[in-house]
């Protein structure tokens, strides 16, 4: 008999996470308005794997990845650990679990401090929590550094020394040397040229490999994450409009959305035709979302339920979620075209 396998080991859960940021105003500085950049997002990242997440500038990624490990406050929802509660912790606790929970920044530049030589911002997170001795920090810094592809006198140089892609490097050692089980990789090659890109996208395979990593890789484009993710998540305005499998994703997308983000990468084989799907308008705004499907007003295929009422992430086939109301159930009537007139 054929086994089935049913239960997938998942390392990270993340339950109905939303976070709104206030936005005050007024002469009292009252909260006027929230902007719902994560609204009700839930997925988990089995052990090992990488989990891609992509969508337009302002979608809600990177703050999903920095709410996830506690490094802004959530609004509601739950992120779990290996089985233990991330959010809320305080003290020890907290310092504990966000040895093994690390992040790498789109710009290490920004995050790397400018007057401290390299080692030493690669090192902070070892004195922070007081891993090691000094000779031992200073050995796992250099440990670090050569896993990343760079040399022990790097670590005596200061941030501006290096091109983008080292610092990127240094930005994933500074991770790297807290032994870390789980990975927030913020858009880490999107700052960089191309050339740069796969050398830095080869690194983080690599270290994967090596030490049994899970990565939540981010980025804002779906070709960057064809061939580092084993599935993907598509967010669309603070919500994940579909998740699934990278290959079945990448052969039949299911959200109209999707479709529109994958038409838009070029195919090296000028005998294949696609066609480029433009969308109509622009995002809109986070602080107004539109009702029922956030997508419907760009949609092409926009019915009259999707104005109404919000989809739910479904499973439309095993393992494969999609948010989208042509995967849903819905009434006649509701499945009529809308007219929408674009300004
Ligand atoms: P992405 O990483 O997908 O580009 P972000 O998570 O950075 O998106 O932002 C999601 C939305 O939240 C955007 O509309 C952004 O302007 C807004 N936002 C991000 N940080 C803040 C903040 N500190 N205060 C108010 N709004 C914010
Ligand atoms: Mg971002």
């Amino acid at each position: 008999m054929e086994e089935v396998k049913t239960n997938i080991e998942n390392l990270i859960e993340v339950k109905n996470l939303v976070k709104y940021y206030p936005v005050k105003g007024g002469v009292f500085r009252r909260v006027v308005a929230q902007v719902k950049a994560v609204d009700d997002v839930s997925f988990s990242i089995r052990k090992g794997e990488t989990l891609g997440l992509v969508g337009e500038s302002g979608c809600g990624k990177s703050t999903v990845g920095h709410t996830m490990l506690g490094l802004i406050p959530h609004t509601s929802g739950s992120v779990e650990y290996d089985g233990r509660s991330v959010l809320g912790l305080k003290g020890e606790e907290s310092k504990e679990m966000r040895r093994h929970l690390q992040i790498v920044f789109q710009d290490p530049y920004a995050s790397l401090d400018p007057r401290l030589p390299v080692g030493d911002s690669i090192g902070e997170g070892l004195r922070i929590h007081r891993i090691g001795d000094r000779q031992e920090q200073f050995e796992m810094v250099q440990r670090a550094l050569k896993n990343v592809g760079l040399e022990d006198y790097h670590a005596m140089r200061y941030p501006h020394e290096f091109s983008g892609g080292q610092r990127q490097r240094i930005g994933i050692a500074r991770a790297l040397v807290m032994n870390p089980k789980f990975i927030v990789l913020d858009e880490p090659v999107s700052a960089l040229d191309v050339s740069i890109q796969a050398q830095v996208l080869n690194i983080l395979k690599a270290l994967q490999n090596e030490f049994g990593l899970t990565y939540l890789f981010v980025a804002h484009n779906l070709a960057v994450v064809e061939h580092i993710s084993d599935r993907v998540a598509v967010m669309y305005l603070g919500k994940i409009a579909e998740l699934a499998d990278r290959k079945e994703l990448f052969k039949e997308p299911l959200h109209p959305y999707t479709q529109a983000l994958m038409s838009a990468i070029p195919i090296p084989d000028p005998r294949i035709k696609r066609e480029r799907i433009i969308l109509k308008g622009d995002v809109p705004s986070p602080l107004n979302p539109p009702k029922g499907c956030r997508f419907h007003p760009r949609c092409p295929y926009a019915m009259k339920v999707c104005a109404e009422r919000e989809p739910d992430l479904l499973e439309a086939a095993p393992d494969r979620f999609v948010a989208c109301w042509l995967h849903q159930e819905h009434s006649a009537e509701e499945g009529k075209p809308l007219e929408i007139s674009v300004a």
